[in-house]
């Protein structure tokens, strides 16, 4: 039958492997979305678009900055504290995997880190580079140079949208010096606004649902992980979870910008806004929050190995 051609370039969603637990994952909520029943963690099967991700990132850079960067510079100070209370950042060299226009490479440098960035979208990193950011076009870690180390290797909201998670971590584990700090700012599982959008959907209320999943936007989600799901795929690779800290994700200010990055205001996007305005405050809560930074480190190296 067609549909049997169709499923031989296209493996169903349904019963593939959990990335975490290997469980076979169940559709939930949408045809393109599926959960784990025994650990939590989610996947799509939503296919990234990077090209038209950059023409459209670059168009909509201003609504972006003005709508996120307040937000984005709080959390961002907060990281670079967690990652300061793990080890000194003097000197150290820092490598943001995914550095978009070099926000987080500024603060880390006003911080003392020596700080490089990886982004795959050539716009992004030719108006992050035309900023004075050492930036590399391309993924991690296919452009790390040979035997290249780091002292501190961060995700600031991207490894949600890598779908071979295990294989970057592996590479973060090979690429950090001992003693060297892994840094993940990721979308959790259990925030308060996945879980009222996950219900909404099962309702047939799909808008909050398909936003969180940037479902029909060029750079999609692959995964929602709970925090415990990081905390088990960071130690399969040998590291050390120091720390699980939930960081803000929505305030007011700058609401209004952020909700019109991708849309004009419509009747749709007022009803969210008032929502977002009035929930807010209970959203940012840390209980109830959406982001969660995941600080993991590699062993320091025994003395007697040191020669
Ligand atoms: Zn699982």
């Amino acid at each position: 039958m067609g549909a049997t051609t169709q499923d031989l370039s296209h493996e169903p969603l349904a019963g593939r492997p959990c990335l975490v637990c290997a469980a076979p994952v169940r559709l939930r909520v949408a045809a393109w979305t599926a959960q784990c029943p025994s650990c939590g963690t989610w996947r799509s099967d939503l296919e990234p678009e990077i090209e038209s991700a950059s023409l459209h990132r670059a168009i909509d850079t201003g609504a972006r900055s003005e709508g996120l960067r307040e937000l984005r510079e709080r959390n961002n100070r907060r990281i670079l504290d967690e990652i300061a209370a793990l080890q000194p950042l003097e000197g150290k060299r820092l490598i943001d995997v995914g550095s978009a226009h070099g926000w987080f490479l500024e603060a880390a440098a006003t911080r003392g880190l020596d700080a490089a960035g990886i982004e795959p979208e050539d716009a992004i990193a030719e108006h992050a580079r035309a900023a004075g950011h050492r930036v590399r076009s391309g993924y991690f870690p296919a452009v790390l140079e040979p035997g290249e180390q780091a002292d501190v290797i961060t995700f600031n909201d991207v490894l949600e949208h890598i779908p071979d998670v295990d294989e970057t971590l592996r590479a973060c584990a090979q690429t950090l010096r001992p003693g060297g700090v892994l840094s993940i700012n990721i979308p959790s599982a259990t925030g308060l606004g996945y879980r009222v959008a996950t219900l909404l959907g099962r309702l047939g209320v799909k808008g909050p649902y398909e936003r969180f999943w940037q479902y029909g936007l060029p750079s999609p989600h692959a995964h929602y992980f709970t925090p415990e799901a990081l905390a088990t795929l960071v130690r399969r690779h040998g590291l050390i979870l120091r720390r699980t800290v939930p960081l803000s994700s929505v305030q007011r200010r700058g609401l209004w910008a952020r909700l019109h990055t991708i849309e004009r205001p419509s009747v749709r996007s007022v009803i969210a806004f008032v929502g977002l305005w009035v929930a807010a405050p209970i959203l940012d809560r840390p209980a109830n929050s959406d982001i969660v930074l995941v600080l993991a480190q590699r062993a320091a190296e025994e003395p007697s190995r040191g020669v």
